[in-house]
């Protein structure tokens, strides 16, 4: 450790009133002895060192702040001036590294003059210049990373590896919102050192909650100097694994905040504008790239649609329409009996009765993507919704001679929007019914879950028509009707289970088909009993 000498006085190298001038100085002033020893060490010295005035007077300045490597070049130069021999040491910038109290090591220009055997130096922290320059090239390698990435996953990996490896940041992430679900997901995040992230790597934070999603909600900039003393629990979880600061800037294109873009940093740092600049810099190309990504996607996606479209169109809006005219002609070309009469008008009312559950659907998927539908969250029973919807149903159940059981607690509390829960209850009931043959069976259940009971599990099975192992993954697609439907020449449009899921994810639900080959077809809904408490 360094060596004080109490008995040292203070030599007054500077006139009177000098302390107040020294004070002023934002560049760290030293001087030393030509052994070595400190004499005098200001303000910005303190604040680039992290040694006090007190701490650092009469100790040796190559063991207080020069790096153990570098020390013996530094005393044979004080030496050098002690002998009258200063060579190229005097009166020009020189370059050094320095070791800060904490350990950390720093760049500092510094220039050396002598007077009466008192070497003064002033030295700056030349960490933010150097960060500039080294910034330029991350800048350069995330837009020529952006141009070659083949993917937008690909792209997030390597603007946080670019800030990870090239900036030195121990971990930098990419927070991206997922506008369906309205959940800000971690679309890349780089770990320099490989260190041990345990719970502070999660996948997915709500708008608001930790720095990333309080960056997303504010689109403002947010710098926590030290983590240790941040309330979050994510920011206690950073600090846990060493790590002090956390800097977040938003990304956006126009007016619309996409995610944020946070590094973290292993020694309390406070806000420095260059750097916020030129993460926001950064951030700006990244918010480009994904805004020409999303129109590319948006294009591929609608052709997509409008293929699917102009199929439904065809197939769904036209059968019943043709029946519907066909229908009408033989009012004006036949006499027809009442009996006759009564059947053709159930079924232009049938098919009418189509037409319309297909535009309702097309509504509520459109309101329900632009995100003009909300969601309105209050507490429900939802063994008393089940039970309703299943109620609704007893006309065509019985018509068909189905046995529909129900298995449901007394009662079971969640928090959810109950006309879109209903709406879920009664697509998934309908289709169990729609697809499932005279005689069959229809069970519905639901209960905590017995791992997580703050979980609610759900299912909707049948022994009907089922659906091909190999089709399912496809089964939440827009427009998708699975081959065994399509066969038993049963109606539909592809829209509900669409519908269905979008409204689960709203709630942060998730929907699946159970992995049985058996006959039938199993819906398993996994829904949080308070949406709004996760991942908090
Ligand atoms: P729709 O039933 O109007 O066609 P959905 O989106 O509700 O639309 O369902 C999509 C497809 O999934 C259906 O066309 C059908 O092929 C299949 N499907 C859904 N539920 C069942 C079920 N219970 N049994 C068999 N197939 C089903």
């Amino acid at each position: 450790m360094h060596q004080r000498n109490e008995l040292l006085t203070r030599p007054d190298p500077v006139p009177a009133g000098s302390d107040a001038v020294l004070a002023l100085m934002s560049e760290a002033y030293v001087a030393v002895t030509v052994d070595g020893r400190i004499v005098e060490w200001n303000p910005a010295a303190e604040a680039t060192f992290g040694w006090s005035r007190r701490q650092a007077y009469g100790s040796d300045i190559a063991q207080l702040i020069v790096p153990h490597r570098h020390r013996a070049v530094y005393r044979a130069g004080l030496r050098r001036l002690a002998d009258g021999d200063p060579g190229r040491l005097l009166k020009r910038r020189l370059q050094l590294i320095a070791t800060h109290r904490d350990g950390h090591e720093l760049p500092v220009e510094t220039t050396l003059t002598i007077t009466d055997r008192v070497v003064h130096a002033l030295a700056h922290d030349m960490s933010a210049t150097l960060r500039g320059s080294r910034f330029t090239m991350v800048e350069a390698a995330v837009s020529r990373g952006l141009a070659e990435a083949p993917t937008s996953s690909n792209a997030a990996a390597r603007v946080v590896e670019a800030l990870g490896v090239r900036m030195g940041w121990p971990v930098s992430e990419l927070w991206l919102i997922e506008e369906q679900r309205q959940v800000l997901t971690c679309a890349a995040r780089h770990n320099r050192a490989g260190r041990d992230l345990s719970d502070f790597a999660i996948t997915e934070l709500e708008p608001g909650v930790g720095m990333p999603g309080a960056v997303y909600r504010n689109g403002r900039v947010r710098w926590i100097s030290d983590l240790g003393a941040d309330p979050s629990p994510r920011s206690r979880a950073a600090a846990r694994i060493g790590l002090r600061v956390a800097v977040g800037v938003p990304i956006r294109t126009g007016s619309q905040v996409l995610g944020a873009l946070c590094v973290y940093g292993d020694r309390a740092e406070e806000p420095e504008d260059i750097l916020i600049g030129l993460l926001c810099g950064l951030a700006a190309h990244v918010g480009q790239y994904l805004q020409r990504r999303r129109a590319e996607e948006l294009a591929i996606d609608l052709a997509r649609t409008k293929d699917e479209f102009l199929a439904l169109v065809t197939h769904e809006l036209r059968n019943p329409l043709a029946v519907i005219l066909g229908t009408v002609a033989q009012f004006d070309e036949e006499d027809l009996g009442p009996a006759e009469q009564a059947r053709n008008l159930r079924t232009i009312g049938n098919c009418a009765e189509r037409l319309s559950v297909m535009a309702d659907d097309l509504l509520d998927l459109a309101r329900l993507e632009s995100g003009s539908l909300t969601i309105q969250m209050a507490p429900l029973d939802l063994a008393d919704l089940l039970t309703e919807s299943i109620a609704n149903t007893k006309p065509t159940t019985e018509a068909k001679n189905l046995t529909v059981r129900a298995e449901l607690p007394a009662r079971l509390p969640v928090r959810g929007d109950s006309d879109r829960l209903r709406q879920v209850a009664d697509n998934l009931l309908n289709n169990a019914v729609k697809y499932t043959p005279v005689g069959g069976t229809v069970t519905v259940s639901a209960a905590p879950d017995p791992a997580d009971p703050s979980w609610v599990t759900w299912t909707v099975a049948d022994n009907g028509i089922g659906i091909p192992v190999e089709e399912r993954p496809r089964l939440f697609r827009r427009f998708y009707r699975a081959s065994t439907a399509v066969a038993a020449r049963i109606p539909g449009t592809g829209l509900g289970l669409v519908i269905t899921r979008t409204i689960l994810e709203r709630h942060r639900g998730t929907i699946a088909v159970a992995d049985t080959t058996g006959p039938g077809t199993t819906f398993v809904i996994r829904l949080p009993r308070e949406p709004m408490i996760l991942s908090r």
